[in-house]
């Protein structure tokens, strides 16, 4: 919530004291009810006629629940038998995938991703593929459309790690950097990320509707889920957790979404998109799929140098240099890393409504002033 005037922000402190453990409908009925009209929503955002969806801690877990239930759907029987008789099972994803997915993967027993033709070639079968809908470093898209032919042609699971660029959905300008998201069987999506609903708000979108997650993920604890309760019991939903409680995060966005309507979240979307495209201007890079803005600060110093081996050795040197000046100086928190043979570079991520253009201008002339005498 940043708009203080509104008339959300008064009810926010009772609010939070209704942040209750939840798996059954008595327990919490309206923060059930709450989380299952906003993944409907998201749902359609993705643009499924019907899905089914949860709530979990963090993308990262999205990830993991998505790759055990494409590993439940292509062996059912593997909570009664274990892994015995399986053949190795491996997933395809890209090197720029979020680093999760490698932990996901050795969680569940399932091949590390660097071997896998080695692998496939002594008889494992792969099973799942994930994509990424905005990468986190760099805000690029999987083409989703042509992996989705290559899916369906093989019958794997696509997940799609929209995480970060899941949000784009939500406007109608750029909602085509996720085109052919509707073919994916499962998505991550983080609305506490771009659209800012307060962390943790992250959720895991499932096309099936026949009740796959739940049969997936079901242990049928007798004190809480008793299956003979003499009416419809499916806002017992607890059951399609890995978790026994959790936190009522859809409320989060739900508030969000409440105050701000579907324009105010669009508005942020666009808003951000618009202002890493006004500091690209200043700047001589690529143009960037999403919001991620990348970029060294080439010091005059070096600006005649050659790019060979000495020169990068040095532009290595002077984000750090910079960094450690602007952290000193208590005028930005601007972040660097190397990344895949590049050397270290800025990387400026613009979310916030409250940034203005006035703000990039300052990013730039700062670094320049900081950085200038390297
Ligand atoms: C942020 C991110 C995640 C992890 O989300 P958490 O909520 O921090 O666990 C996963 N995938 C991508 C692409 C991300 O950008």
């Amino acid at each position: 919530m940043t708009s203080c005037d509104h008339e959300f922000c008064s009810l926010l402190p009772i609010m939070i004291l209704l942040y209750l453990f939840r798996y059954t409908y008595e327990v919490s009925p309206v923060f059930l009810l709450v989380e299952e009209a906003v993944l409907k929503r998201m749902i359609e955002f993705i643009g499924w006629k019907e899905g089914d969806g949860i709530f979990n801690p963090g993308g990262s877990v999205s990830n993991m629940y998505a790759m055990n239930l494409a590993r439940y759907k292509y062996c059912p029987d593997i909570k009664e038998k274990g892994l015995s008789g399986l053949p190795r099972l491996v997933l395809f994803t890209s090197e720029e995938c979020h680093y999760s997915m490698n932990k996901a993967a050795s969680f569940l027993g399932i091949v590390q991703m660097t071997f896998l033709f080695w692998i496939i070639s002594q008889g494992a079968a792969p099973f799942l593929v994930c994509a990424t809908a905005g990468t986190t470093v760099l805000g690029a898209f999987d083409p989703l459309d042509k992996i989705a032919d290559i899916c369906e042609k093989h019958g794997l699971w696509l997940h799609v790690d929209a995480s970060w660029g899941g949000s784009a959905l939500m406007s109608r300008k750029h909602r085509k950097l996720l085109h052919g998201i509707h073919r994916a069987d499962s998505v991550a999506w983080n609305p506490h990320k771009m659209l800012m609903a307060g962390i943790q708000c992250c959720a895991l979108l499932v096309k099936d509707n026949s009740d796959l997650l739940k049969k997936c993920y079901s242990a049928k604890a007798s004190y809480l889920f008793q299956q003979d309760k003499f009416y419809d019991v499916s806002y017992d939903t607890g059951d399609k957790s890995i978790q026994c409680s959790r936190r009522p995060d859809a409320f989060k966005f739900w508030m969000t979404w409440k105050a701000l309507g579907t324009t105010g979240l669009e508005d942020r979307v666009n808003r951000a998109l618009a202002l890493a495209r006004y500091l690209i201007s200043n700047l001589n890079v690529f143009f960037p799929e999403y919001a991620n803005i990348c970029f060294w600060y080439i010091p005059s110093s070096l600006r005649k140098m050659e790019e060979g081996p000495e020169f990068w050795e040095k532009l290595h040197q002077v984000a750090p240099v910079i960094k450690e000046r602007m952290m000193k100086k208590g005028s930005m928190m601007l972040g660097y890393q190397p990344h895949r043979g590049k050397v270290n570079f800025f990387r400026q991520v613009v979310i916030s409504p409250q940034v203005s253009r006035e703000d990039m201008d300052f990013l730039l002339d700062e670094i320049d002033l900081l950085g200038r005498d390297l």
